[in-house]
């Protein structure tokens, strides 16, 4: 049997990322060369939200442009990479396999919480990429649990990559961009973290590290500042997934540390299944 492939959490930052990217898409470029080519990727985006968990079974999945606001150039790009239904039709039979009822979407496409690290990763958008939609309602468990199940993709070839945020206020970020600080046609303002951003992030490295599952599964009342670091639930619980997929107790690495603009905790970490 071949070496389990690690899982990967990204933030994924803003749109903007995908025409300058910086540090952090040197870094994301840095992760796809250590991780290989896989068969192919499963990404579980902050930006596709079902009651119940659907995957895309589209064979040429469409470019999402799910944003506006931003400059035209944006809404040129593609990411063509072919669908993978095959593992599509493998997720939700190991998804119903542990009694969790999950639906196939044959329309649709990759929203730009995947295409935009994955044109670092993978530029030649030559590998297979299907997404799996989060619940927002269900909380830390049932991510963390969503993770579990899929877990032996890791031996099948599969990335599993989670596409979301370590920290996310958009308030406090775009209050830190009319400052006069940064703006959103340049490149990231990589700089030192607020003072919470910092508390939070520690409290869920030192979770992650010490597989502590109970305090991950609880982060939204254990975790300092939850709220602020995340007002709405969505850009963290991708990473409770890809965490959940390297199986228990997996090697965790923190690969990328900036943060944008203070506020925006750009945060990605590589899980590596125990032997
Ligand atoms: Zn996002």
């Amino acid at each position: 049997m071949s070496t389990p492939v690690p899982t990967v959490f990204v933030s994924h930052g803003s749109p903007m990322h995908a025409l300058r990217a910086g540090a952090t898409g040197r870094a994301w470029s840095a992760l796809a060369m250590r991780i290989g080519r896989p068969r192919a990727i499963l990404v579980v985006s902050a930006h596709w939200e079902t009651a119940l968990p659907m995957v895309s079974s589209a064979a040429m999945p469409e470019t999402i442009h799910d944003f506006s606001g931003f400059p035209q150039e944006l809404s040129r790009l593609r990411y063509a990479a072919p669908g993978a239904p095959d593992l599509a039709q493998r997720a939700l039979a190991l998804l119903a396999g542990g009694g969790l009822a999950a639906s196939a979407n044959g329309c649709r496409g990759l929203d730009h919480g995947a295409w935009v690290p994955l044109r670092y990763m993978y530029p030649d958008a030559d590998v297979p990429v299907t997404q799996l939609s989060i619940q927002t309602a269900l909380g830390g468990p049932h991510h963390l649990r969503v993770g579990r199940l899929l877990a032996p993709l890791a031996g099948e070839d599969v990335l599993v990559l989670g596409s979301g945020h370590m920290t996310h206020n958009l308030g406090e970020w775009i209050q830190a961009l009319r400052s006069g600080r940064a703006a959103p046609t340049l490149e990231p303002m990589l700089g030192p973290a607020a003072t919470y951003v910092d508390a939070f992030r520690g409290f869920v490295g030192d979770a992650l590290r010490q597989h502590d599952d109970v305090a991950l599964a609880e982060w939204r009342e254990r975790a300092p500042a939850a709220a602020r670091a995340h007002p709405t639930e969505e850009h963290f619980l991708p990473l409770l997934v890809a965490y959940g997929a390297a199986g228990a107790n997996p090697a965790v690495e923190r690969v990328f540390d900036a943060v944008d603009s203070a506020v925006l905790a750009m945060d990605a970490y590589l899980f590596t299944p125990s032997a």
